[in-house]
């Protein structure tokens, strides 16, 4: 019987989780699924989902879980997911991810890759980063700086450091993360589909290290 790859990528801000969701699409032809993006494309859409969740937004309530859960429930019906997905930014709280449970077909192989650096690493990366607001090139004060110093190369504008990526607000972000992944974590553990990856490493050494768990449970060759 042909199996249904779903992957679930957890990781706080910074570890990395971006390249690579990118790069497992790309290699196991698995369709991206960001919440955010989704959200996006059904207000755009102007969906009935889409409709609903601007009315709530527009009165500056939170959207619901099950508005978010609907949303993602019709995207993994469509063709481009039958033969696997990969969401990111999802679940994100135990409900959620129990809801999501249920949704599971018996053909589709879970695997839940939970991306972890050190605080100390994550900060780093985060506090480091420089953007440019004419191109939104992104920068790092060490890992990869501009060639003059608070310049975008492209564009010559002034450099600045995004509210969001602040160390104190880093901080925070981290410990949010933290309680609310911590019950997520548990629950995949238990289910036995959870597989730990270190994000301390380059984008490619963290790439491949997810590779060798993927074939491990799809059984394909590295
Ligand atoms: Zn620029």
């Amino acid at each position: 019987m042909e199996k249904t790859l779903v992957v679930i990528l957890l990781g706080p801000p910074g570890v990395g989780k971006g390249s690579q969701a990118t790069k497992i699409c790309s290699q196991y032809k698995l369709t991206h699924i960001s919440t955010g993006d989704l959200f996006r494309e059904n207000i755009k859409n102007q969906t009935e989902l889409g409709k609903k969740a601007q009315d709530i937004m527009a009165s500056g309530a939170l959207v619901p879980d099950e508005l978010v859960l609907s949303m993602l429930f019709d995207r993994i019906e469509k063709q481009d997911c039958k033969t696997g997905y990969l969401l990111d930014g999802f679940p994100r709280t135990l409900a959620q991810a129990q809801s999501f449970d249920k949704k599971l077909k018996p053909t589709d192989n879970l695997i839940v890759i939970s991306l972890e650096a050190s605080d100390e690493t994550v900060v780093e990366r985060i506090s480091g980063r420089l953007s440019c607001k004419t191109c939104n090139r992104i920068y790092h004060k060490i890992v990869n700086p501009p060639s003059q110093e608070g310049l975008c190369d492209h564009c010559h504008e002034t450099l600045y450091q995004r509210p969001d990526d602040k160390e104190e607000v880093v901080k925070r972000r981290l410990s949010v993360y933290k309680t609310q992944t911590k019950p997520l974590i548990d629950h995949y553990k238990k289910l036995n589909v959870l597989k730990t990856i270190s994000g301390e490493h380059s984008i490619d050494k963290v790439f491949e290290d997810i590779s060798i768990v993927l074939a491990s449970t799809t059984g394909e060759k590295v």
